[in-house]
């Protein structure tokens, strides 16, 4: 991406005493402090894996179903196009994929690059469930997995065992997301131990439904059944459907093209255009480098929208301990 920007080897992260801009310059070392996962010492050595020989089913017909269905509403959704149903689309996107799956699943709930307050962080992972990505559990515990052995053996969905199976063939035929809870309790102790994170794994579908009765409600009583369903169909289906595709490339295509900045052990890349769809996450060279640091965008050109809410989470005081890998000015 940058030839003025070194590759480091060692930690970066740091728990930020000031909350200044992003600088630009060469990347040095701040202070190595990096918060470990929080996983269960007593359990450390049993691993899981979740490779395609682990985990390959053959196809599940059930999710199949499911994942056709919404992207053929995702078709049908654009006979329906209207300005009202596109600015909910998108406000309903910002908050499943950058709120739900960006500042809360990963960099809060996976990495704890920061902390919140318990209702703020329950609404973060209510806004999650919105993206049709499972509950937090298993989104959590199949990430940490994920890092533990990142495109080598058990890695749920590493393109070196197939491009299709990276994007969403760990999906539809694989049961990494149909992995039972206490499959993955030892990765997430700190989400098994709230009876909130139990319950909203197991009913993780509750908040989805009710957004979907809302839309057809309001919009058949404002403007009648057409209007109902098209706001339905741009406000679930289109939506869920481009927040899906957006996480899997950060799976598929942020580990196959982009640039490396560092020097990790797996095959992960910096994809510019993965970050403009995902609100960040696409740095993804700069986030196996650095897990638990909740900026993801190193340099200032690096956008990296997920950062900016924690930021202004941070400036509002509601955000604390903020991991960040920190730039200084050569
Ligand atoms: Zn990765
Ligand atoms: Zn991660």
């Amino acid at each position: 991406m940058s030839g003025s920007l070194e590759a480091l080897t060692e930690e970066t992260c740091e728990t930020r005493g000031d909350s200044s801009s992003p600088a630009s310059g060469r990347l040095h070392i701040a202070q190595a402090s990096p918060a470990p996962l929080p996983t269960d010492p007593a359990n450390t050595r049993a691993e899981v894996r979740m490779g395609r020989a682990d985990s390959e089913t053959g196809l599940i017909w059930t999710t199949t179903a499911f994942m056709a269905l919404f992207h053929l509403g995702a078709i049908a959704a654009l006979f329906f196009f209207s300005w009202t149903n596109l600015i909910v689309a998108a406000v309903l996107y910002i908050f499943a994929i950058n709120l739900g799956i960006g500042m809360g699943y990963h960099r809060l709930l996976t990495h704890r690059g920061y902390t919140v307050p318990k209702l703020v962080e329950y609404f973060l992972a209510v806004c999650g469930t919105l993206s049709l990505e499972g509950g937090p559990i298993g989104w959590v515990g199949t990430h940490r997995v994920h890092h533990q052995h990142s495109d080598h053996d058990g890695d749920p969905h590493t393109p070196q065992e197939g491009t299709w199976w990276s994007h969403v063939g760990w999906i539809i035929s694989g049961k990494a997301m149909h992995s039972e809870t206490i499959g993955l309790a030892r990765y997430v102790p700190d989400l098994t131990r709230d009876r909130f994170y139990l319950w909203l794994s197991k009913y993780h579908w509750i908040p989805m439904v009710t957004v979907a009765v809302a839309l057809i409600t309001i919009g058949t009583l404002a403007g009648g059944i057409k209007v109902g369903i098209g706001l339905f169909l741009w406000g679930i289906f289109l939506r869920v459907t481009l927040g899906l595709h957006a996480t899997w490339l950060v799976n598929s295509a942020t580990h196959l093209w982009g640039s490396r900045r560092f020097d990790t052990k797996d095959d992960s890349r910096n994809s510019w255009w993965v970050a403009l769809l995902t609100g960040g996450e696409g740095w993804h060279n700069n986030h196996h480098a650095h897990p638990t640091s909740c900026r993801h965008g190193l340099a200032w050109y690096e956008f990296d929208p997920n950062y900016y809410g924690i930021w202004l989470l941070e400036k509002l005081g509601i955000a604390k301990k903020v991991q960040i890998a920190k730039f200084v000015r050569s």
